[in-house]
Parts: C-alpha cells; structure tokens; sequence
C-alpha cells in the first residue's frame, strides 16, 4: 500500500480509528459546551429579572417537587439553596472536562470564582441581592460537577467506549439542564407570592429608585434601596426585628415590596385596571397612589411563602398585622407589640 492509499483510507474513515488522544477532537465541542452554560448561568443570574425570574421559579418549583416529601411545601430555603447548587453543577462538569488535565482543583477554582464574580456583579445591579450562602451552595454544585466527571473518567479507562459514551452523556445533561433554565415558556410557573408584583410598569417606573422590586425577586428588610430605606422608620424597625426572630426559627424572611413612588404605583393600578376590566375590581387588588399604604411607607410585602407563614404566627409580637385577607403577605403596622391583630379587612377596597 503506498503513502497516497493509506492516507485516503485514513480520509475515508477516521471514526473508527482508535486515536491514543481522544482529548484532540473535542476542543470544539468543549468549548462550545462551555460558552453555553456560561452564559446560561450569567443568563439567569446577571440577566433582566423580569424576564429571569419565571425560568427561576420553575427551577425552583421542580426542585421542590422532588424533595416535597423531605422538606415539605413551606420550606423555600433548602429547596433555592438545592437550585442553587444545580445551576452550578454544569459549571463544575464542563470546567472538569475542559480543564482535564488541571486535575480537580483548578475546574473546582473556576466554579467557585464564576460564583464569586456573580455575586460581585449583583452588588452593581439595582435589585439584585447578593447573598454568601449562594457562593457556598453554587460552589458545592460545582465541586459535585467536578466529582462526576472525575468519576466518570476513572471509569473510563478500562472501558474506553463506555466512558466515551458516559462523558457524552455527561456533557449532554449540563447543556440541555443550561437550555431548559433558559427557555421563556417556563415563565409559567411563577408562584403566587411572586405574581402580586408580577406587573411591568412603563419605562421609567421600573427603577430600584421607584421602590420597583422585579418579578420573583425580594429584598433583604436591611438592604439599603429605597423600597426599604424610605419605609416608615418604626415599620421598618419592626419587619427588622421580626427578620431577625424568623432567622432565629430559621426562616428567611424577605420583602418583596415596600415603599413605592406614587408614579411606579399609578402603573400597577393602571395595569390591574387593563387586567381586571375596572377601577373598581382593579381596587380589591392594587390602589390608587393616594389610598396606598405602601406609597406612604406604612405597608411590607413579606415573601416567601414560609416567611408568609412564620408572619400570621408571630407578626403580632412586632406590631405587624395582616390587613387584607387577600393578600397574605401584606403586613403593616397597626397594634403594639404583642397585642393581638384585628382580623384582616376581606380586600383593599374594603379599607
Ligand atoms: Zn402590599
């Protein structure tokens, strides 16, 4: 066989070659894997939170449709921290596959700085709240990344076919988990406590400087923005000290609404007024400026859905009281600590 025949046999069918360095065709593949769940978890994380936050509730909601049994229904907080994790798990995957030859500390360094620069990136974004835990549970879905590919190569080198179909699977599940957190149609499970601000003000009106909090996302009672800063000092004193007793329960208690500009108001109750028919049915839900507890700095949205619950059990202990029967998470200050609350009025325009 001459040099020219081996060389076009070589053409004809490179697939079944057994190559000593399979490492050499994959490069683009990789770092096309890479790039996506990059911009997936920058996507989610870093991305406009209106248009985020229902792919993060369904993440969310599948997460906690898996552990229902173990954390029950009312528990947010382990099933977001478990989500969390997920999100980096491709991280950590693609990084070990990539960086295969680094060893395990360096993919597992990559998860952990990716976590750190997003939380960094929040700090500049108005309605953004980062939070150390999340470096924690996004590290720890990366380190588990990391082990399941080192694993998977462990078990390849015996079995060179089947750790090659493993690696694929492997790759396969972060890309298609990256793409699925991304796709619009998830929006549609965005949870009740979610939806009551789940309403876009014209531009203008969406501004962390309007006490606008996007879609899905809440505040901490001590962040420094004006949907807290401008509360009513003893309100806000108070939602403070009650966060502090949740804490202690072990409940993390967030504000999903406070102090609103009399502008971002106006467009809630527009929108509601577009979405209920009526002035008069949009008023059982959202008020005019005038009317709004929340336009005068008297009124909190509490969120999520445990803070919600831990509020009807001890709010009272801090003064704050549910005032509307339809709207479980708006709390204001009407009693002296420990006094009891006057049962709540059916609706906002009942008050
Ligand atoms: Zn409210």
């Amino acid at each position: 066989m001459s040099t020219l025949d081996s060389r076009a046999v070589a053409h004809r069918s490179p697939a079944p070659v057994p190559t000593p360095h399979p490492a050499r065709g994959r490069p683009a593949s990789l770092a096309l894997a890479a790039l996506l769940v990059t911009c997936a978890v920058g996507y989610v994380t870093l991305g406009p939170p209106g248009v985020v936050a229902g792919a993060r509730s369904a993440v969310v909601d599948a997460v906690q449709a898996l552990l229902g049994p173990w954390v029950g229904t009312v528990h947010r907080a382990p099933v977001e921290n478990v989500a969390n994790a997920l999100l980096f798990l491709p991280v950590g995957a693609v990084a070990g596959l990539v960086l295969a030859h680094r060893g395990r500390s360096l993919p597992l360094l990559t998860g952990v700085a990716l976590s750190v620069a997003v939380e960094l990136g929040q700090l500049l974004l108005p309605g953004r709240v980062p939070d150390p835990v999340d470096v924690a549970t996004n590290s720890a879905g990366a380190a588990l990344g990391v082990s399941l590919v080192v694993l998977a190569r462990a078990r390849r080198r015996p079995r060179p076919a089947r750790a090659v179909r493993l690696r694929a699977a492997l790759l396969a599940v972060p890309v298609l988990a990256a793409l699925a957190a991304c796709q619009p149609g998830a929006a549609a499970g965005v949870p009740d406590h979610a939806r009551q601000s789940a309403v876009d003000g014209p531009a203008g009106t969406r501004d962390a400087a309007d006490g606008w909090v996007p879609d899905g996302e809440s505040l901490s009672p001590f962040a420094d923005l004006p949907a807290i800063s401008m509360l009513d000092p003893a309100l806000r004193q108070a939602v403070q000290d009650a966060a502090r007793a949740a804490e202690l329960d072990g409940v993390a208690l967030r504000v999903t609404s406070g102090w609103r500009s009399a502008g971002l108001q106006q467009a809630l109750f527009d929108a509601a007024v577009a979405e209920h028919g009526s002035e008069e049915a949009a008023s059982r839900y959202v008020l005019r400026p005038e009317d709004s507890a929340h336009v005068a700095g008297r009124a909190v949205d509490i969120g999520p859905t445990d803070a919600m619950s831990w509020m009807t059990q001890h709010g009272s202990d801090h003064g704050l009281c549910m005032t509307y029967g339809n709207e479980l998470w708006h709390y204001e200050l009407t009693v002296a600590p420990g006094e009891t609350c006057p049962a709540p009025a059916p609706d906002a325009s009942a008050g």
